[in-house]
């Protein structure tokens, strides 16, 4: 079997590579990559900024698709189904690992970003224990955001939230954060970032405490909307500015969620945290029930993912989309590969 993919070479830099493939795996599975979305962490491999990322890669930790084959000891009745998959791969020996923390195993190779080669390609290989199978009446467009949905819904899953939240970051994590916490109940949301076509897209999904960061007394603004404080503060940004802001819009005792994967050290005012008794909390990638929560929540339309997907692109277009996205000029929530769509033969 030849495989096509996108090889990232080097900064900036895809090649289109077409190889014969090993075998499948023992322990694994085949898929035909259906659509694969480009996030803000492939953009930072692509330009050569990712702390752990290292050319020559394929990227795609988003993905969906549909299983062709599957490797010794891996039930027979996948092949044919459509499936989505967590990319993260623990090596099950580790303290984490054996202590239900599998996601920060020390070892973790990431599909798509550190080990294993990733979904903008043809085809791609996963292992059969991190395989999902997806509802028949789920698209395979649609579910190729239970990745990034499994990413929110795993940083609520870090704090029991008590009147309502502020998310710092209206990209499609922080859209999926307020998404996910108002499917759960929890109110008001508040959302604030710098983008104004972000916030109108925040606006246009129903939400209605909007707020540009750029403006004077916006802290104490959105403060009003609490009679106590708001009972998280979810920082999608992770940047001095927005974590600096989190810390002083948090209620007095409450929890800051490091949702944004900061770029390199930040600087803070260190003196919230001690004088309000606030705890930083970190929260990488997700479980597998963290997974199935996210299958289960784009299936029963509780939240409406399709209207974050602002595109879909053909698979020769990749170099060309990355370099676009990069320069950071489109309004585009989330762009989708189409690599074989649904019409191309997925049943
Ligand atoms: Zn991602
Ligand atoms: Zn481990």
């Amino acid at each position: 079997m030849i495989n096509t993919s996108w090889v990232l070479s080097g900064t900036e830099e895809f090649r289109l590579e077409s190889a014969a493939m090993d075998p499948v795996p023992k322990g694994w599975v085949r898929i035909r990559t259906a659509y694969c979305g480009i996030c803000g962490s492939d953009l930072h491999s692509y330009r050569g900024r990712h702390p752990m990322v290292r050319p020559p890669i394929v990227l795609g930790h988003e993905f969906s698709g549909v299983v062709v084959e599957i490797g010794e000891g891996c039930s027979p009745a996948l092949v044919g189904q459509k499936v989505v998959a967590s990319p993260s791969i623990p090596c099950g020996q580790c303290y984490q690992c054996t202590h239900d923390q599998e996601h920060i195993c020390e070892n973790l190779m990431v599909i798509g970003n550190i080990g294993v080669p990733g979904a903008l390609a043809e085809y791609m290989d996963v292992p059969f224990n991190r395989v999902l199978e997806i509802p028949d009446s789920l698209s395979l467009s649609s579910a190729a955001l239970v990745e990034p949905t499994a990413v929110a819904v795993h940083a609520l899953r870090k704090v029991r939230v008590d009147g309502g939240v502020v998310v710092i970051g209206a990209g499609p994590i922080g859209l999926l954060t307020s998404l996910v916490a108002k499917a759960q109940g929890i109110h008001p949301v508040s959302i604030v970032d710098v983008r104004l076509d972000r916030l109108n897209v925040a606006r246009q999904m129903g939400f209605n405490h909007v707020y540009d960061s750029r403006e004077s007394g916006v802290i104490e603004e959105i403060r009003r909307v609490y009679p106590d404080g708001p009972g998280a503060v979810f920082d999608c940004v992770a940047i001095s500015d927005t974590l600096n802001m989190a810390l002083r819009v948090a209620r007095k005792g409450s929890s800051i969620i490091l949702e944004g994967v900061p770029e390199g050290p930040l600087t803070l005012d260190a003196v919230y945290i001690q004088d309000r008794e606030l705890r930083i909390i970190g929260t990488l990638m997700y479980q597998i029930p963290d997974f199935q929560e996210a299958v289960r929540l784009i299936h029963d339309k509780a939240i409406p993912v399709n209207e974050l997907i602002t595109r879909h692109v053909p698979f020769q277009d990749v170099p060309q989309t990355f370099q676009q996205l990069s320069v950071g000029k489109s309004q585009d929530v989330k762009v989708l590969v189409a690599i074989l769509p649904e019409s191309g033969g997925a049943r």
